[in-house]
């Protein structure tokens, strides 16, 4: 009887022990992703190794909701590696928070025009990227060639697919409008307004380094504006400190 008496407790103990020492589960992204996004992100790059940590958890997570297709191209691991780091960029700081407003980023192999073709004999092949509406709801096309492009260059300020995420995050209010009611204070809405309608007139005025398609509209002008500020961070504060610090706080610590 005494037997089985401490049988039972050491099987008791050991069952303790065990179960309280099961390890959370966390998945561990690929080895090969930390070399990919080192060599190609240059944001990824600049993080600390316990961020870049992060970063590549906040990638497995949206990777769980958000659906990326290949439209006549097979997919391959890195347009994965890319499309992710792309989406997490403008949420880096956000705690837990995921696109309530996406589902699938269809990934085209070439730029395409507005009737979303994109094959050689196709007219007006010049968009890049775009957030979907209609029977796109939810969705996003982004064309590979501009995905590549946006990471291979790490002195412009450029990224197109960061300026689509950007797009979804503008929209989360209900309007694409250039206004990010979700991520600025109410009391900053105004002077977000000056400076952006200010920042918009010098780039029409051939008199500003901030690209020109961001002086088309507001809503371009907040993607144009924080493609600049993921990309060149040191130089959009050094050239438009009011600008820099407008999107510091659009992009900073929320839960
Ligand atoms: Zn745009």
């Amino acid at each position: 009887m005494i037997y089985i008496i401490t049988i039972a407790v050491i099987a008791g103990i050991l069952f303790a022990i065990l179960y309280k020492k099961k390890p959370v589960e966390i998945e561990t992204p690929p080895k090969h992703w930390h070399q990919i996004l080192d060599t190609h992100v240059l944001y990824y790059h600049k993080l600390t190794p316990s961020e870049q940590h992060l970063f590549q958890q906040k990638m497995i997570d949206f990777l769980s909701y958000i659906t990326i297709e290949g439209v006549q191209l097979t997919l391959e691991d890195k347009d994965r590696i890319l499309v992710a780091a792309s989406g997490i960029i403008p949420i880096f700081k956000f705690d837990h928070w995921r696109y309530p407003n996406l589902n699938t980023v269809l990934l085209y192999p070439d730029y395409f025009n507005e009737d979303l073709e994109f094959n050689a004999s196709a007219e007006g092949k010049k968009i890049a990227g775009l957030v979907g509406t209609g029977r796109f709801k939810n969705q996003m096309i982004l064309s590979k060639k501009a995905l590549y492009h946006g990471f291979s260059n790490k002195t412009d300020k450029n990224n197109t697919a960061v300026h689509e995420f950007v797009h979804l995050l503008d929209k989360l209010d209900g309007a694409t409008d250039g206004i990010p009611e979700r991520l600025l204070e109410q009391e900053n809405i105004l002077p977000w307004l000056h400076i952006m309608h200010s920042k918009m007139e010098a780039i029409n005025n051939y008199n500003s380094d901030i690209r020109n398609y961001g002086g088309t509209s507001q809503t371009e002008f907040f993607a144009v504006a924080a493609e600049y500020f993921f990309e060149r961070p040191q130089l959009l504060e050094q050239k438009h400190p009011d600008l820099y610090q407008m999107l510091l706080k659009c992009f900073s610590k929320r839960e």
